[in-house]
């Protein structure tokens, strides 16, 4: 479904992904995992369109999206929930679910994908009147998952969503993001420093240090894997 091929990318003149390579199935959930400062969120924002690799290919569904403007490659299906969320904290729950179904031609469907996030997180209906910059971190985090959602994505993308979060809420935003992949089939990237709960999650990962991609396995073998033990898993 997605294929990112020996992508490089830098800010000024800091390279930050070095040919980077990986490749997303459609139904799969892929982690990469890695250190602050490793490149995952580089990676996210180049296949989102907000950042132009300076060399490599990214295709989606086949066809190359490098040069796509972000709100093109949003409506082709790659939704990016970014680390930090980006809600619209004076608007309510309700209206930001609202605005993530703003690019949706299919508007059909757009009240069925609104209980289907209020089904999983039943906090959001509560607070449907309530402004998102109100919220707990937790909620927000839900609520930017809930938003992400409600753009029908193909793809969807989701940068740290444990960042800040406490250990029981991070259990419970991993346990959602496979039931989303289980229910409704999305195929689903995270970029993740929690390496334990991204791999667990996921059926794929790879890890990415200084900009380059220097392990893949399914998720089993990368948590079996010494040097995933000793530098990301504390073991
Ligand atoms: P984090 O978990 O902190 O988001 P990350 O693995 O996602 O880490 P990136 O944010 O992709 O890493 O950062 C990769 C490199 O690019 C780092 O050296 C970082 O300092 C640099 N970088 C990231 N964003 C910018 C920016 N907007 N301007 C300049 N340099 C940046």
């Amino acid at each position: 479904m997605l294929k990112v091929d020996n992508v490089s990318a830098a800010y000024g003149k800091a390279l930050a992904l070095k040919e980077v390579s990986l490749k997303v199935e459609k139904g799969e959930i892929v982690s990469l995992i890695g250190a602050n400062g490793a490149g995952k969120t580089t990676a996210l924002r180049v296949i989102s369109g907000m950042i132009r690799p300076l060399k490599g290919e990214v295709t989606f569904e086949g066809k190359s999206i490098v040069g796509l403007e972000p709100y093109q490659i949003a409506s082709i299906g790659i939704i990016h929930v970014p680390e930090g969320r980006g809600l619209f904290p004076e608007m309510t729950v309700r209206e930001n679910l609202e605005m993530g179904a703003f690019l949706r031609t299919d508007k059909d469907s757009i009240s069925e994908d609104l209980e289907f996030v209020y089904s999983l997180f039943p906090v959001l209906k509560e607070r449907e009147k309530q402004l998102a910059g109100t919220l707990s971190g937790g909620e927000q985090q839900m609520l930017a998952i809930g938003k992400g959602l409600m753009g029908n994505p193909k793809l969807l993308m989701l940068d740290e969503p444990s960042l800040g979060l406490a250990p029981m809420l991070v259990d419970k935003i991993f346990e959602t993001i496979v039931q989303i992949n289980k229910e409704k089939g999305t195929t689903i990237l995270i970029a993740e420093q929690n390496a334990y709960m991204a791999l667990t999650s996921a059926h794929r990962a790879y890890v990415i240090e200084n900009g380059v991609t220097v392990m893949e396995g399914t998720g089993e073998e990368l948590l079996g894997n010494e040097h995933v033990k000793k530098a990301y898993l504390g073991i």
